[in-house]
């Protein structure tokens, strides 16, 4: 296989970014880590060290919340802009990173292993238009007047303001790098709030590429801080700093309820976006022309390394035989390569450690008693490729059903009678997002009214808009990203009475 890193249409200006030694942007200044330490980021194609980075800790963790603080409260982003130049700021930002897309692509799918043309098509051009739709949003938050109820309402005036929520802690994933950073940093910089963001260890670089962006379009010193570092030492000590007002975190699971504990110090909001294992349920008047390739696409898009990933298939039984073939069908023709191969569909994991995790989880299930029918293993020892995989003969107790496997791994089942998947789709701990496939509108939508999730996907899978909420029942998170939902998390409402008498 051909190394990522050599191959062809790499932009000059990204082999540059990869080969310097990338700082922390604190204050407004690119610095080295406190301890002068660095930490490796690899090439998912080939397990190679691709770039160098600072590595953040408690000291530069804190260094960044006193710049934030600093920002928020004396700076120029809080005493002299107006939500009109905040709006302004965060277009520029965006117009910046559309100047710069293709280099964006590239540094995406270097780092994270995804198919370069994926990068293009979805991760850089959700970003920007992320950022635009926020943009929006800064000229539009609003408080209300308030018509008391009491019966001296009248010598009252009552409103409410939204207020920035000040100083917010942002960590995230590595599966949309860029993209998360957006989710992230687009409404907290409409709100008016300024941010310390650690990205995930495994890919910061287009995080710290955004950085200088950030620079370029001319946001006020401390306003975005960026401290890569590792989760237990980085993350950890912005989730638990008392002179952070909110954490943002999208993660797995069992980190969350980290992040729940250690923000319990100073009684940080907090807001959750956690894992998944959603149910996509095809009915037996399905059209199967757009119900297969659409299964297939909703666990195998981004290597199945999706919080959202339509792990689960439900299939009714007369057409589970079809349905199962055509997925598998289309699982042993994809085309397995490093990011940069032209023919790439799909990359490699992300790391090693997630190889070990999604074999350890095919081992398991073979174990089990399920069945191959497509995949199933590594592929080549080189890079961190798995072959997209379908199981079947599984049933709702093996760890393969129930567990977050986060990699291009699907269980397939059939069911007898529509009432009965209700009940088995929502029999998880999870509750991120569903899919129903059927001709029969009013099936459709009364399932979709039964299902316990955030989002539920009908007869279409993994649309996303900034307009529209993404987030977790149950155990996949508290709180929405996106759409005017998420600017709850980044402001606070105080009400304001006033006598008249
Ligand atoms: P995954 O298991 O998919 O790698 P994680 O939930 O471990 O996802 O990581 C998501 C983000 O959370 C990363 O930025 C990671 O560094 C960070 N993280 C991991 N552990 C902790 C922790 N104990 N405290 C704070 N952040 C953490």
């Amino acid at each position: 296989m051909a190394t990522a890193v050599t191959a062809p249409p790499m932009d000059p200006k990204v082999s540059e970014f990869v080969a310097t030694k990338q700082k922390l942007l604190i204050n407004g200044k690119w610095v080295d880590a406190a301890s002068g330490k660095t930490f490796p980021t690899y090439n998912p194609a080939t397990g190679e060290v691709l770039a160098n980075v600072a590595e953040g800790d408690r000291e530069d963790i804190d260094r960044a919340v006193k710049a934030a603080r600093a920002a928020f409260e004396t700076g120029p982003w809080s005493q002299k802009l107006s939500p009109a130049q905040r709006a302004k700021l965060i277009w520029k930002l965006a117009d910046l990173i559309e100047q710069h897309q293709e280099e964006f692509a590239q540094l995406e799918s270097l780092d994270n292993g995804k198919p370069l043309k994926i990068s293009r098509i979805a991760d850089v051009p959700l970003t920007i238009e992320n950022f635009r739709y926020f943009a929006g949003w800064a000229t539009k938050i609003e408080g209300n007047t308030i018509p008391l109820t009491l019966a001296n309402s009248s010598k009252f005036l009552a409103y409410t303001l939204r207020e920035p929520v000040g100083v917010v802690g942002q960590i995230i994933p590595w599966n949309f790098p860029l993209l998360m950073a957006a989710w992230k940093l687009g409404p907290a910089l409409a709100a008016g709030c300024t941010i310390v963001l650690k990205p995930a260890e495994q890919t910061p670089l287009s995080a710290l590429r955004l950085g200088e962006l950030i620079q370029e379009a001319g946001f006020p010193d401390g306003v975005v801080n960026i401290v890569p570092g590792y989760g237990e030492t980085a993350g950890a000590a912005l989730a638990a700093h008392p002179d952070v007002d909110k954490i943002a975190f999208t993660g797995s699971t069992e980190v969350g309820k980290l992040i729940l504990q250690a923000a319990a110090g100073n009684l940080k909001k907090v807001s959750l976006e956690l894992g998944g294992k959603s149910p996509n349920i095809i009915l037996d008047d399905a059209d199967l022309n757009a119900a297969v390739p659409g299964a297939a696409s909703a666990i195998f898009f981004n290597h199945g390394q999706c919080c959202c990933a339509g792990s689960r298939l439900f299939v009714e039984e007369k057409v589970f035989d079809k349905v199962v073939e055509g997925v598998a069908q289309i699982a042993e023709n994809i085309k397995v390569k490093p990011g940069f191969d032209p023919d790439c569909e799909m990359g490699p994991l992300v790391s090693e450690e997630q190889l070990n995790r999604v074999c350890g989880y095919l081992e398991s299930g073979v174990r089990e008693g399920a069945k191959t029918v497509a995949g199933g293993k590594r592929l080549g020892d080189r890079g961190y490729f798995v072959k997209p995989t379908v199981l079947v003969n599984t049933n709702d107790k093996m760890k393969v059903v129930k567990e977050e496997i986060f990699g291009p791994v699907v269980t397939a089942t059939p069911f007898r009678d529509p009432k009965e998947i209700e009940a088995r789709a929502n029999d998880t701990i999870y509750g991120l997002a569903a899919g129903v496939w059927s001709r029969d509108i009013k099936k459709a939508h009364t399932i979709a009214a039964k299902l316990r999730a955030g989002t539920v996907w009908i007869n279409c899978y993994n649309v996303f808009d900034p307009a529209l909420p993404f987030g977790g029942y149950k155990q996949s998170g508290w709180g929405r990203e996106m759409g005017h939902e998420v600017l709850e998390h980044y402001t606070e409402v105080k009400s304001v009475c006033a006598s008249l008498t």
